[in-house]
């Protein structure tokens, strides 16, 4: 078999797919090899049995200040608007349950301590640090006013601890001081999650915007197609389907697996989606997402009708979402790199290998070993394409 392709592509999510787009409209014929039976990564979303529009590994909401990221991928969608709005259900005194906005605000301080005094220290913190700020526990906690440095020990006991313990799997003691100290306070009635120029989901799904930007006659995508089964790193060139490639190889996958764990396992976080059906319009009073902050086993409830506006009278889709050490196991999935010096160094062992092919890129939040939000990879990719012509 003859190559036939100037780029070879592993995975599909933006990652792949914003690469193998941009560099196909530079007449690049790039093949893309997506081990799973679909586009669109990790957010690749489809109908559940009840018609509804579900996220099929965890919600995602699509933000940015990047407005060329924006601008790009408006070409393969159209946008609902939406602003995305979090409330923490918490235990309360009298033995019910309140909501409040997260991150914690001037709404929350009156839901938390009463409209009075709520709004009391609202005008104190105000006084202290100005109106429409971000203060962080850390700061608030440094104030001398006793007052002050008590709000900052509620809202890291009350929003902040339990929720960092179910995501990372942590102990109080560690938790890194440096994370504690970025949680804002925002001194506002902005009650909106993300306060980005650009939100919105793509109007009709994520996983049509996929199938838009990957349809290209320079485009050629197999599905269950693992690149492991093809790609040869053996020797000191990389061989495809056994036969040399010099073009490049933009793999996105996990770069531990790439080279047989050589070095061992690179710790990941996993998550437990549970998906319910529910007969009733509606499952959180209009809110798509919900954190869990104090108890429960899962960390939040997500209720997917809420962030694609789709219509579905008498039937809503929730996920609870249960986060756990990943061991590796067949069907589990690597969602969050667990960043650390340790964790850092033995990525930097598989970098080093990677780096010893020319043409081979490692691209994406498993390949790099980091968190990307959506915006953020897209644009690496794009930058990454604009590389290699
Ligand atoms: C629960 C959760 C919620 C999130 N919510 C948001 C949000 O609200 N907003 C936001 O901006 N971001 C969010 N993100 C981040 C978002 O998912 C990432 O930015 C995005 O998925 C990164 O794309 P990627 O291409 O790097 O990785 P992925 O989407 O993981 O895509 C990698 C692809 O490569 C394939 N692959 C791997 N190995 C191989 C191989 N050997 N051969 C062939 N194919 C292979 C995989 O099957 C996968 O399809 C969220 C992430 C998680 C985990």
């Amino acid at each position: 078999m003859s190559i036939t392709f100037d780029v070879l592509t592993a995975g599909a999510g933006y990652a792949g797919a914003v690469a193998a787009r941009a560099l196909a409209e530079q007449g690049k014929r790039v093949l893309v090899l997506e081990r799973r039976p679909h586009i669109g990564g990790n957010a690749y979303d489809r109908l559940d049995d009840a018609g509804v529009l579900i996220h099929q590994y965890g919600p995602h909401i699509f933000h940015t200040n990047n407005r060329e990221v924006f601008d790009w991928l408006s070409r393969f969608t159209q946008w609902r608007d939406y602003q995305h709005r979090v409330v923490a259900n918490i235990p309360d005194e009298k033995g019910g349950r309140m909501t409040y906005p997260v991150p914690f605000n001037l709404t929350s301080l009156e839901t938390a301590f009463g409209p009075e005094e709520g709004r009391r220290l609202g005008d104190k913190l105000i006084a202290a640090y100005g109106a429409e700020k971000k203060v962080t526990i850390l700061e608030l906690r440094q104030n001398p006013d006793p007052e002050i440095a008590a709000l900052a020990d509620y809202v890291y006991e009350h929003v902040f601890v339990h929720y960092t313990m179910k995501q990372w799997g942590q102990k109080p003691e560690d938790i890194d001081p440096n994370t504690t100290a970025r949680v804002p306070v925002f001194l506002s009635r902005d009650d909106r999650y993300f306060q980005d120029a650009y939100q919105g989901m793509p109007l009709e799904g994520y996983t049509p915007m996929f199938e838009k930007m990957l349809d290209h006659p320079n485009i050629t995508v197999e599905l269950g197609a693992d690149a492991l089964d093809r790609l040869d790193l053996s020797g000191d060139r990389i061989k495809v389907d056994g036969e040399p490639f010099d073009g490049p190889v933009i793999y996105t996958g996990q770069a531990d697996e790439l080279f047989g764990f050589k070095y061992g396992p690179l710790p990941y976080r996993t998550l437990d989606f549970r998906f319910e059906t529910l007969s009733r319009d509606d499952f959180q009073n209009g809110y798509g997402t919900v954190n869990y902050t104090v108890d429960q086993d899962y960390t939040r409830i997500t209720e997917f009708k809420h962030l694609t506006g789709q219509k579905v009278p008498g039937k809503t889709t929730i996920v609870k979402e249960y986060s756990k050490a990943y061991a590796g196991i067949f069907g589990e999935i690597p969602y969050y790199a667990i960043i650390n010096p340790e964790n850092n160094a033995l990525y930097g062992q598989y970098k080093a290998l990677a780096e010893g092919f020319d043409n081979l890129h490692l691209l994406g939040r498993l390949a790099e070993y980091k968190y990307y939000n959506m915006d953020a990879i897209a644009a690496r990719a794009l930058e990454l394409a604009k590389e290699l012509v």
